[in-house]
Formats: structure tokens, sequence, C-alpha cells
């Protein structure tokens, strides 16, 4: 019976008839391994019925169910010799079994002993993981797909070379479908590596081996690496690696890139495929059927004989892309001098095969996976099967549709509980270091200028800041626990239905999550957002997901008026910011974007229990970035402020004429005594004083704009003035009634209105520079500075005026 992926109940199985969407996401799905006769298996839907978790072969993807809709299925026992219809090409006659000039002219100049290597694989297969072994680098890795969006270089010296290594975001495919696989695939043109390690996910053999068809299309020099060949073997697969690499023409090295097995043997092979040496490479062809094959060598000759072709990639490869219709290659090929007619050749071998256009995608993904398929019948035997899978006993609580919700949120708040409450303790010890190193300047160092200098400028304010340095690293704790163990996917899959209530994506919710640590690489995180629009909805909303360096601001405050209750402040906090991104995706969709119409598919990695080191590291490299902030920018901020704020008054030759400045502010008590910032503080308090800011407040929040964190260190220098309270903490001065009106700066709806304006107010420096960046246009930028400050000053006053009212 023929239906609809989409008609299923969870539970039921059944087979792929064919995918009936539109180009690329048609595209993606064969790709994805949705090919006919494949079984695909209902897991489970999400908490709003959407989307629908889905097995097929050995992975779950998430699909829509207007996505699902597109997929024809049948329910009954379907045509099975369908996928298996090429499935003894690997060792028929047609395998070109020509020697593979490898790198011959490199092993030659024998002097030159660089070796460039790049990581390709499939999103999540440990090519992060790989990398960092090898070149003993700490590069972010995380369980959800697209957690790399750049190449990272790294070298290292093994057994007399100089191994340079790339790692490149995970692609699917080659096409020219997202930007990563642009990326990769410019890359591959413009930097032509030597060597390629295509890293293989072990636990998801089939649809990683679709990759390496591509690069077999390549004809590169290449080693594969089959990773997570622990997982392989827990699950009770056994692999003839070395028949299956003889079938391919590539060596395949087991490896497992969280422990380092294998490693020094991927390298060994690098370097013989490098000089030639490795027996097992060979070039072969997957045979895509003879209709196709016909076609494919009448435009591979063409451009084997046009002498523009072929220096940047096999003419072989070129030819598919072109039936495939690849836009991109066949741009590349329009600007030959002959270009025209290759592309009318093309046009009129198309007409001329029985498969329609589209169709002939399908075949040729369908005659991919079965010489995969075929060359994995003989290669690989299943022992014996885990029974229980604790990915699907996990996942069915997790994603539950009645708890998954509140699982989600209770994870957060603990999250936030953990931060603040448990974060309290090591920062008491700190705080008390501060200030017992503040006493000390205070009384052995002579009085002037040094003194105030180093006691209240350098201590004040950088003291101020370092003590919240626990409260992050527990922060970015959970983050990366989240990230590392594969929850991070599943909130993305619970959140689909909201994040596309929002015109956005599930895979929008990652980096917005991520953006609780820093909203710089989170927004850079967004590239593997393939639809234009949602991209940059996802970066311009970024800024309000509450980052760490704003962290020590609600900490601080909250600490200091709302000690009860703070945990439940400080997830309002958060979510106020979550709202008003939503309310500002919301808008932009709305006015400005219009409706998207791209649709993805997101996959759902199995959970990996993290590995103690890398978690550390990751933690411990964020911790080091923050020290690194505190000596740089917080520093030269804390002195700068210091001395705007010390200066003139303290200065015995300061001029009365000076006062001009001041004219602005009636409430002046003695102008000729204010110091520079304080006339500054003055200027600007009027715009901010309906927020309930006194001026020191105005000082602060402008001064936050380089960097968060000087928020509060510039807080911490102007609240060191009075020498009886100085050995007190920064919360304790805070609330200390000013000398001069009698009553405290702040107050309870100050302080809230205070930590609201500076979540939502003009992102940093960093920040900005980044939204330029990525969205390549300096207008966002300028969008991001204005949008955001005003809605901050009309949150604000609004949060202002209604906690007066309590
Ligand atoms: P990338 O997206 O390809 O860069 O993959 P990552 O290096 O970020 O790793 C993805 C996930 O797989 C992480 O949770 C890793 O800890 C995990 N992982 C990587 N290599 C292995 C391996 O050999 N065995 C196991 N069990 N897990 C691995
Ligand atoms: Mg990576």
């Amino acid at each position: 019976m023929l239906t609809r992926l989409s008609d299923l109940k969870p539970g039921q199985e059944a087979t792929v008839v064919k995918i009936v969407g539109h180009g690329a996401f048609r595209k993606r799905m064969l790709e994805m391994g949705f090919v006919r006769g494949r079984k695909i298996r209902v897991l489970l839907d999400a908490p709003l019925r959407d989307p629908v978790k889905y097995q097929i072969m050995d992975y779950e993807v998430s699909l829509r169910r207007s996505e699902a809709e597109l997929v024809e299925v049948s329910v009954d026992e379907a045509p099975e010799e369908a996928s298996l219809n090429s499935k003894h090409t690997n060792k028929s006659p047609d395998s070109d079994i020509s020697a593979q000039p490898v790198n011959q002219a490199k092993a030659d100049s024998g002097h030159q002993r660089t070796i460039n290597v790049a990581l390709i694989g499939n999103p999540n297969c440990g090519k992060t993981s790989l990398f960092n072994i090898v070149s003993g680098a700490r590069e972010h890795v995380g369980n959800y797909s697209g957690v790399t969006v750049d190449a990272k270089a790294g070298s290292v010296k093994y057994k007399g070379f100089r191994i340079n290594i790339i790692d490149l975001p995970g692609t699917y495919s080659l096409a020219s479908y997202s930007p990563e696989e642009l990326y990769v695939r410019r890359y591959l043109q413009d930097e032509t590596p030597d060597v390629i390690i295509n890293v293989v996910d072990g636990s998801n053999l089939e649809r990683n081996l679709y990759l390496t068809t591509e690069l077999i299309d390549m004809d590169r020099s290449m080693v594969i690496a089959l990773n997570m060949a622990d997982e392989l073997e827990r699950a009770g697969v056994e692999l003839d690696c070395k028949m299956l690499g003889e079938m391919i023409g590539v060596p395949i090295i087991p490896t497992a890139a969280r422990t380092g097995r294998g490693v020094n043997e991927l390298l060994d092979t690098v370097i013989r495929v490098y000089e030639g040496t490795e027996p097992s490479v060979r070039h072969i062809h997957v045979n895509l059927g003879n209709d196709i094959e016909k076609a494919v060598t009448q435009i591979k000759d063409i451009l084997k004989a046009n002498p523009h072709v072929g220096l940047h990639f096999s003419p072989r490869y070129l030819a598919i892309k072109l039936l495939e219709k690849d836009s991109q290659v066949e741009e590349s090929i329009r600007q030959l001098p002959e270009g025209k007619e290759i592309i009318e050749l093309r046009d009129s071998l198309l007409e001329h095969l029985p498969q329609s256009n589209d169709d002939i995608n399908m075949a040729i993904a369908n005659a991919k996976y079965g010489f995969i398929a075929g060359a994995l019948a003989e290669t690989m035997v299943t022992t014996e099967k885990e029974e229980i899978n604790s990915t699907k006993i996990i996942d069915t609580i997790v994603t539950n549709r009645r708890f998954g919700f509140p699982i989600f949120l209770g994870i957060m708040f603990v999250i936030f509980w953990a931060t603040f409450q448990l974060g309290s303790y090591p920062m008491e010890w700190i705080e008390s270091l501060v200030g017992w190193l503040g006493d000390l300047t205070r009384e052995y160092l002579p009085d002037g200028a040094v003194k105030d200098l180093i006691a209240d400028g350098i201590i004040g304010g950088v003291g101020g800041v370092i003590v919240f340095l626990p409260n992050i690293l527990i922060l970015y704790l959970c983050i990366s626990f989240m990230e590392d163990s594969g929850y991070m996917a599943r909130a993305a899959f619970i959140m689909d239905k909201v994040m596309h209530r929002l015109g956005l994506h599930g895979k929008s919710f990652i980096p917005l999550v991520m953006g609780f640590g820093c909203t710089v690489p989170s927004i850079m995180a967004s590239r593997s957002i393939e639809s234009r629009s949602s991209r940059i909805i996802t970066i311009l909303i970024n800024p309000f997901i509450s980052c760490s360096a704003r962290l020590p601001i609600y900490v601080l405050l909250i600490g200091t008026f709302f000690p009860e209750h703070a945990t439940l402040v400080f997830m309002c906090i958060y979510l106020l910011g979550i709202l008003m991104a939503g309310v500002t995706a919301r808008l932009l969709r709305r006015f400005y974007f219009g409706e998207d119409v791209t649709p993805f598919v997101m996959e759902l990695p199995p959970y990996r229990v993290p590995t103690l080191k890398a978690t550390l590291r990751h933690m411990w490299g964020k911790g080091e970035q923050y020290l690194k902030k505190m000596g740089g920018i917080i520093l030269v901020a804390s002195v700068i402020v210091w001395a705007l704020n010390y200066f003139p008054m303290h200065d015995e030759d300061a001029s009365v004429e000076d006062t001009e400045i001041t004219l602005a502010d009636d409430s002046a008590i003695d102008t000729s005594k204010d110091s520079y910032l304080e006339m500054a503080g003055k200027a600007i308090n009027p715009i901010l004083e309906p927020l309930g800011f006194h001026w020191r407040a105005s000082v602060a929040a402008l001064a936050g704009v380089p960097a968060k964190e000087i928020v509060v260190s510039t807080l911490g220098v102007l609240y060191t003035g009075d020498e009886e309270v100085s050995e007190q903490t920064l919360s304790a001065r805070l609330t200390a009634p000013n000398p001069i009106t009698g009553k405290p700066d702040f107050t309870a709806a100050a302080a809230l209105s205070f930590m609201v304006f500076v979540l939502l107010y003009c992102p940093c420096i960093a920040t900005i520079t980044a939204i330029i960046k990525e969205t390549g246009n300096p207008r966002y930028g300028l969008f991001s500075i204005i949008y955001n400050t005003l809605l901050a000053w009309v949150v604000a006053f609004i949060v202002y005026r209604i906690a007066l009212l309590f």
C-alpha cells in the first residue's frame, strides 16, 4: 500500500518509494539515504507533534510533518532489489584498475617533507577529535552537527615529515547546497591538499560512505579513518577494513579519535599514500548504471580534451556534477571558452536519458548507495545486536511529548542554580582574597595617585570581575556537557515547533543556547543553517541571549538585592532575553524577510558520555580566555575609568574653566569638584534617568559597550571611594548610602531595570564585528546597535515603572 511518510504512526515501518519534493530538498534527502527500497521506521513525535523522529539505516533523523509528506513510502514488503541493483560493481571489470599517479612528482622531489592533509567527513563523525589528538590542539568538539564552521589548521612532526592538518566543517556531500558544502569544495579546489583523510563514522557507515563515493569521483589521494571503531565493536559489528579498502581502492584504518587508537597507523598510511607506496590505492569508478555511465563518459571525454578543465577536479567528477545540474559547477563550466557547447551537450544527453531530470539525481544516489550496500554486504558481519539501546531509552523520556518540555526547563533551572549557588562558594573565597589584596596595598603603599590607582583602579576593577570566574566556569561546564552528550540536538528537536512559529528552524536553537556562553562563537555557529534569511535572523537575535560576560552583573545585583529568590530572578532575566529574541525574530520575519521555504533535515546523534578530559579542556579554555580578557581589555578599561574618575578633582592644577561641560546638569552640587567621568555621566544621565539610573550606573552601562565585563569592573572602580567601607565587598558598597544624596544609588527596582537594560542594549564590539562579518553587511551591525538599544530602553523603562509599584 502506497502512502506518505507523514501518515505513519510511531513504531510503524515502511519502505521508501520516492521523494516528491523539489530540487535541493530532494537532493539532500537522497544524500541522507532516503533512496528507493530503504526501510524507515517512525520512532517518536516531538512534544508538539512536530517534528517526527525516524530511523533510517542505522541513524536517526528528524523531519517536519510537512517534509515527511514529500516522502512516498510503501507499507508492505517492498521492492528490495532496487537498492541493490549495482551490488557487485566493486569487483566488476568496469572498475578502472589503472594505477593512480599518487603524487609521484612530489615524492620524487624528496627534499620536500611537508604533507598537507585535510580532514573531510560528515558532521559529527569525529573530525575535530581526530584533529585535536593529532595536532595537540584544543578545538571545540560537540555531539551535534555544525560544531566546526571554519577551517582550523594544526601541524605535527611525524617520522621526519611535517604534517599540516586542516579540520574542515562537516558535510554530507560535495554539492552546492549549504554553505559548508561550498566551503569544503572551495577548499579542495583552492588549496588542493596532498592527502585527504576521509573520516567516517563507523557506527553510521552507509551514509558516511556516500561522501566517500563523491571523493572517489574526485580522484584525490585519500585515506579513510574509520572512526568510532570502539562503538562499532561495542555494537558487535565486525568489519574487514582491509578487504573493504581494497574494494574501493582507498586504505581504511580503524581509529577511535577519542582515545587516540589507530592514529599512528593512520599517519603512517598518510605518508605511504603520499609517497605512492601504499598497495591498496587504486582508482575505481562507482558504476552509475549503463545509461548514465554513457552520458558521463561522453561529457568526460570532451572535458578531458579541453585544456582548461581538470586542474582542480577530475573530469569524471565534473561530468557527474553537470548531469546532477549542480549550479556552481555549471557556472564554472559556462565560463570556459567552449563552455556553452559542453552545457548544450549535457542538455541533449539529459533529454535522451530514460530518467527525467530529477530522477537522474535519484538514480545516481541509488547507484552509489547500491555500491556501498554491496561493498558492505561482503565485508561487514553483525555478530550480535545490542538489544537495549540506551539512546532509545533516554530519548523516549527526554523527547517525550508530555515530559520533554518540563525536563528541558528543569535542566535549564539546574544549570542556573548551579551557576549561581554552587558558584557562590568559590566566589566568596576569591572575593576575600581580592579584599585582602586591596587592604594590603592601602596599608603599605604611600598615599597618592599610585596607591589609589592600584587599590581602586586595578584591584577594584579587575578584582571586581575576576571573582565571577567560578560562575562562568560552571556555566561553561554545563553547556559543554549538553553539547558533548548529544542533549543539545534533542533540545533543538523539542524546540523545533516553537522555533518554527518564530519563522526559524530547530537548528537555530543550538547557536542560541551556545549564546549563553559567548555570543561571538554562537554567531559563527549559525553558519550551519542553510537558509540565508533564517541564518541572519538567528544572528540578529543572538545578542539577546544573555552571554556569560553579563553574568557577573546579574550575580552581583541579584546577590545584593534578591538573595532569597536568586535562581528565580536569574532565570527570569534569561527568559526575558529569550522572549525578546523571539519577538524580534517574529518581527524580522514578518516585516523584513518574508516567509522562508527552505526545508532542512537535522540529524540526531546517539548519546555519548562526554569524556572528562574534553569537558575540562573545554572549560579551561574558556577560563583562560576570561583571564586573558582580565589582563587585557578589562585592565585597560579599569585604569581609564579610574583616571577619568580621579581627575581633575585630585589634580592640584585643575583649572576651574573645566566646569562649562556640566552646564546641562542642574543637580550638580559643586561642579568644580566633578571628575571627568562624573561630568560625562551627568551629561548622559537625563537619557537614562527615567530608567532609575544614577549617573554612576549610566557610566557603567556606557563603559560596557566595548565588553560587557567592564560594566562590573566600572562599578567596582566607582564604588571604592570611601575609605571606611573599602574593606567591604562590592555588593555592600553598592547598598551603602550615597554621601551626597543620603540614599543608596541602587534600589531593588533600579537594579532590576539596570539588569534588563544591560541584558538587551547594544551588543559588545566583538559581537558587532561578528555580525557584520557573518552577514557580510554593515547595515545589520548598525541595526543591532540602534534597535537593541531602543528596545533595551523601552523594556527597562517598563520594568522599572512596574517594579516601583511594589
Ligand atoms: P566533528 O563534527 O566531525 O568534528 O566531530 P567531533 O570531533 O566534534 O565529535 C563528535 C562527537 O563524537 C563528540 O561527542 C566526540 O566526543 C565523539 N567521538 C569522536 N570520536 C569518537 C570515537 O572514536 N569514539 C567515540 N565513542 N566517540 C567519538
Ligand atoms: Mg568538528
